[in-house]
């Protein structure tokens, strides 16, 4: 009866009692649901929308589905961080290092490639010998040790939200900022940590196309935290074009190198990094705001402390840590092809989202889940919105497994690059921020 009184009340708009939604989720995650009316509930929650109290009791079910990390053992400030999902989008690997060396203790569980955007642990994996899947003792063990930890989530962390993504993702529901919102927040207070931070990408390269959207949505994750009794703050970010100049796997763990060797100061991917890892500083009490956090992420990171953490958990991941000195050791594929400009211009528009897609054709991302993503290919698009570039100018490479693929990456990756004749404008890098 509960699922088609639930059904029934948010066909009708009605608001469906906390309860009642608690004992959908979790009959629906005991497999006691069937997906078509899961499915129906879904969709008339997508259409008609779903109160503040409603995406709370949504959350509070999810994260009742299953275990949740109990982090009492660490002395804190234990700290998380979580990007909603971009493309070049490399923060954890330089934010999760540089909140390490502040004196914070990062659990991070992190996720794969998911459509046209890259996941941590795919990158992560590029570096030879690297393990993700942690259990939870190693886990404490490790962040106790060396500050940070980035592991998979485990099968019993919210099982709710893996059967409702999966099913979401194939019935047009998941556009919905209390659906994301409680799928976000559940993953994120079953992770046990007391400060969370949200980088909500707003842009044609995420999943809320505005800013305007995204800050909803962010607001909504926010009010969601502060209910559970977590310190969480958000930022909304610009995907309107990719994060960093490179687009991949191997490639984003050398990018992320770079920054924490300080080889790429003022460049988009660095400079959010700061404000992810200021702002961090701030909420977990290192620092008495987010400019004085900045401050001191930028001092950590010239005096290469980020880069050193970065070397521990490579390490203490059964990685190869000496990528770290020469990223020269990750694998990279043989064949590059460039593109150039065919005229004089200003780079006016990137479809940031057929960038991550032209990146996955090439086998940097699935298709199926049981695909094995190929470390070695990637996109380089060292043009950021706004640049100035003559013809003949390169724009991007690509790298391929073989001469066809290249080709017809190539091609792609020029028509996802939009010229124009007079200078544009380039984007905000941060829209919002939303305190506690
Ligand atoms: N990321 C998530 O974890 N869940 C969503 O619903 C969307 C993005």
């Amino acid at each position: 009866m509960t699922a088609l009184e639930a059904i029934a009340g948010k066909r009708d708009r009605e608001e469906v009692p906390p309860e009642r939604l608690r004992a959908l989720v979790l009959a629906y995650a005991r497999g006691e649901v069937p997906d078509y009316q899961m499915a129906a509930f879904l969709m008339a929650g997508y259409l008609n929308g779903f109160t503040r109290a409603e995406a709370r009791a949504l959350t509070e079910a999810m994260v009742a589905s299953g275990e949740v990390l109990d982090l009492s053992s660490l002395a804190g400030p234990t700290v998380d961080k979580h990007s909603t999902g971009g493309v070049a989008d490399g923060t954890t690997l330089v934010v999760a290092p540089l909140a390490a060396a502040l004196g914070m203790q990062v659990v991070k569980l992190s996720g794969r490639g998911l459509g046209h955007t890259g996941g941590t642990l795919d990158k992560l994996e590029s570096i030879p010998g690297l393990r993700v899947e942690l259990t939870t003792g190693e886990l404490l063990a490790q962040v106790e040790r060396t500050g940070l930890a980035v592991a998979a989530q485990t099968d019993r962390l919210v099982p709710a939200d893996r059967a409702l993504y999966a099913l979401r993702d194939v019935t047009a529901t998941v556009a919905s900022p209390a659906l994301i919102a409680s799928s976000v927040m559940s993953k994120k207070l079953a992770g046990g940590a007391s400060v969370i931070l949200l980088d909500v990408k707003a842009g044609p390269g995420a999943f809320m196309p505005d800013a305007a959207a995204a800050r909803d949505l962010a607001g909504l994750c926010v009010a969601i935290g502060a209910d559970a009794g977590r310190t969480t703050a958000a930022l909304v970010t610009d995907m309107s074009q990719p994060l960093g100049d490179l687009v991949g796997n191997a490639v984003e763990v050398r990018e992320a190198v770079e920054v924490l060797r300080g080889e790429r100061a003022g460049h988009r991917l660095t400079e959010l990094c700061l404000e992810l890892a200021g702002a961090l500083a701030a909420l977990a009490g290192v620092a008495g705001d987010p400019a004085a956090g900045r401050a001191l992420a930028e001092r950590a990171l010239g005096r290469g402390e980020g880069l050193e953490r970065l070397r521990l958990l490579v390490a203490a991941q059964g990685g190869d840590a000496r990528v770290v000195d020469d990223p020269g050791l990750l694998p990279a594929a043989p064949v590059a092809q460039e593109v150039t400009a065919d005229r004089d211009g200003w780079l006016a528009a990137v479809d940031a989202q057929a960038v991550g897609r032209i990146a996955a054709a090439l086998g940097a991302g699935r298709r199926r889940k049981e695909d094995r993503v190929d470390h070695a290919v990637a996109v380089e698009l060292p043009v950021k919105l706004g640049d100035r570039v003559g013809r003949g100018a390169l724009l991007g490479r690509v790298r391929a497994r073989d001469p066809a693929a290249a080709r017809a990456a190539a091609t792609r990756l020029r028509e996802a690059l939009d010229l124009a004749d007079r200078p544009t404008q380039p984007p905000p890098l941060v829209y919002h921020r939303i305190s506690p």
